[in-house]
């Protein structure tokens, strides 16, 4: 049976143009954007309070494109965008997407990685991606270095996004590194550069965003997201959110649309791209832009930019309602609404959050990179604590059973499908993992959901498990195969499987279960074993992917006749042992 978005929902005022880069969509008043001269600057630095306002943006991208174009040697409306990669490594800034929308003005393809990233993991997806140069910031600059060294790209390839003195320690650019602004100020002598000329159907084609995911299984793939999926989804957000904005809006006055949201959350990942940057930056709505979490900036940045709306990820809600006296030291009255979504936000925690603050409306969001990211989002109207609320515009959805068939009706768990002109283009070089994703226009998303009735007569989207492999820490993907890979590296390691085990603080973090290597000594007692495997993680891997669920020895790694890793039956155990306990 096929669902759709309920009849409140607007209809999408026109089809998601497929002829414009996402450059000329946002910064164009003629795609719907609200009106540049009208907009809130974009981008506000939290720390230093330094922006640029929508026509500077404007500005900036223009020159920054004629610099780019001069310094790499690229020419508008030729070659493929395959050889106008530019990887971002980065933590947020207030330029992260004026380079976005530069690289897309020349049309090119920006590759966005997580910035917890270690040398090796980012060396894979520049070399993978094909990226011709590196954009970083000084705090990440001598993994940049490291990286960019290992996969080709020379030194001075590598630029400086550049970042307030509160976020880096004071350290000031080496000279011999050119930064942003510098190609800004060159840009501005250079000679204006063509439009670019698309056909009908090239900016569905085109991928703009090359972000990371591991989809169902296996190792992270680059998901290539076109220009038209950024822009519809961009559409979708608008078009849902605007009854609810629309309210505010006083006769005549273009100022009351606007508002100030939170931009802590990594642009690297699709829910800050997507949501906070292209989403809120296309309404006219400011972007206050964070490095990264920390309580007390966090909660001082709230109150000196009268944030409205927070974007954030269960970690941070949680780490909120147990800090309620931390909280209660600062004017929080500006904030109206919390959006949460990349991982489930339990009930509990929504209703601690709630009762300390009555006035705010918790709203969970869900999504995945591989549908440019919202797919379905709880309403202001009907607020129901563990779901994740309705379909936007422009989808359609199913719930499949393991066999394939179709579910009829409520209250029956299946695999949601689902179709939207922001369903991603699909994997790079990976015909195995599009056929098994992507399958007669629908978008196999691995998760478990149901669809439930409100007692106010909505149907609301509940996501009750996940069936794919993938595990959520802190709202960031570590995929199981790519550590399973790199334990049986270890000379102890014989056989494993890594799980997710439950995290009050992090929602879900690895565990693995370990068959050790016969050329263990008995004298080797397996505290230190699991040590060293551990060790062996976190010597190479980013933060979030180790193993904090801990190292378990086991005699056989259960599998399938097909030698496929039966993670559920671990999961079980795992499940049980808690139940026990
Ligand atoms: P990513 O591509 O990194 O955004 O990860 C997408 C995955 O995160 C989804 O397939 C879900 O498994 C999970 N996810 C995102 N939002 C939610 C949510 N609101 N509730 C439960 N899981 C979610």
């Amino acid at each position: 049976m096929p669902f759709y978005p309920p009849a409140w929902v607007p209809k999408l005022p026109f089809d998601p143009p497929d002829t414009v880069s996402v450059c000329d969509f946002m910064l164009n008043e003629e795609y719907g954007r609200h009106p540049l001269g009208y907009s809130k600057a974009p981008f506000t630095c939290g720390l230093s309070g330094k922006e640029y306002s929508s026509l500077e943006v404007k500005e900036r991208v223009d020159y920054l494109a004629r610099a780019l174009a001069k310094e790499l040697g690229w020419k508008m409306n030729e070659g493929s965008e395959w050889d106008k990669v530019i990887g971002v490594f980065s933590l947020n800034t207030i330029d992260t997407l004026t380079l976005a929308w530069a690289t897309h003005r020349l049309g090119g393809i920006q590759t966005p990685a997580n910035a917890a990233y270690s040398a090796s993991e980012l060396e894979h997806q520049l070399r993978d991606s094909g990226a011709k140069c590196l954009f970083t910031c000084l705090p990440l600059l001598q993994t940049s270095l490291e990286a960019a060294r290992k996969c080709g790209i020379p030194k001075n390839r590598v630029y400086i996004l550049e970042m307030p003195t509160e976020a880096t320690g004071g350290q000031t650019t080496p000279k011999e590194f050119k930064t942003v602004d510098y190609l800004v100020k060159e840009g501005s002598r250079l000679d204006r550069l063509k439009p670019l000329e698309w056909e009908k159907g090239e900016g569905a084609r085109r991928t703009a965003f090359l972000c990371y995911s591991s989809g169902t299984s296996g190792l992270p793939k680059g998901v290539m997201i076109s220009h038209r999926n950024v822009i519809a989804n961009t559409m979708q957000i608008g078009v849902f959110e605007k009854p609810y904005r629309n309210s505010k809006i006083e006769p005549g006055n273009q100022s009351d649309y606007i508002e100030t949201v939170l931009g802590l959350l990594p642009m690297s990942h699709i829910y800050g791209l997507v949501v906070i940057c292209h989403a809120s930056v296309y309404r006219g709505d400011g972007v206050v832009v964070l490095p990264k979490f920390e309580m007390k900036t966090y909660l001082e940045a709230i109150q000196r930019f009268k944030i409205v709306s927070l974007f954030l990820v269960p970690p941070i809600i949680i780490n909120m309602a147990k800090n309620k006296q931390i909280l209660d030291q600062y004017d929080l009255s500006s904030v109206d609404i919390i959006f949460t979504g990349a991982a489930p936000l339990g009930k509990e925690t929504a209703d601690d959050l709630q009762k300390q603050h009555p006035k705010w409306v918790i709203r969970q969001g869900y999504g995945l990179t591989e549908t440019c990211t919202v797919v379905c989002s709880s309403s202001p109207h009907d607020i129901w604590f563990g779901s994740s609320g309705s379909l936007l515009p422009g989808y359609e959805a199913r719930l499949v059973t393991v066999e394939g068939h179709d579910i009829e009706g409520y209250d029956q768990p299946g695999e949601l499908l689902v179709k939207s002109p922001s369903v991603v283009i699909g994997y790079l070089n990976n015909d195995k993992a599009n056929t098994e994703t992507f399958q007669d226009g629908f978008m196999r998303t691995g998760d478990e959901a149901m669809i439930k009735k409100s007692p106010g007569g909505n149907e609301h989207i509940f996501i009750t498990d996940r069936i794919k492999e993938l595990i959520k820490v802190k709202g960031m993907q570590v995929a199981p195969a790519e550590l399973e890979a790199h334990l049986l590296t270890h000379p102890h390691v014989n056989d494993c499987a890594v799980i997710p085990i439950p995290d009050d603080a992090a929602g879900e973090v690895p565990k693995a279960y370990v068959v050790k290597s016969p050329s263990v000594s008995l004298e080797e007692n397996d505290r230190m074993i699991a040590r060293e495997i551990s060790k062996h993680v976190e010597e190479h891997k980013a933060r979030h992917k180790w193993l904090r669920g801990g190292v378990e020895f086991i005699d056989v790694i259960p599998k399938s006749p097909s030698g496929k890793i039966l993670r559920r039956m671990l999961r079980d155990k795992e499940k049980e042992r808690r139940r026990q306990q």
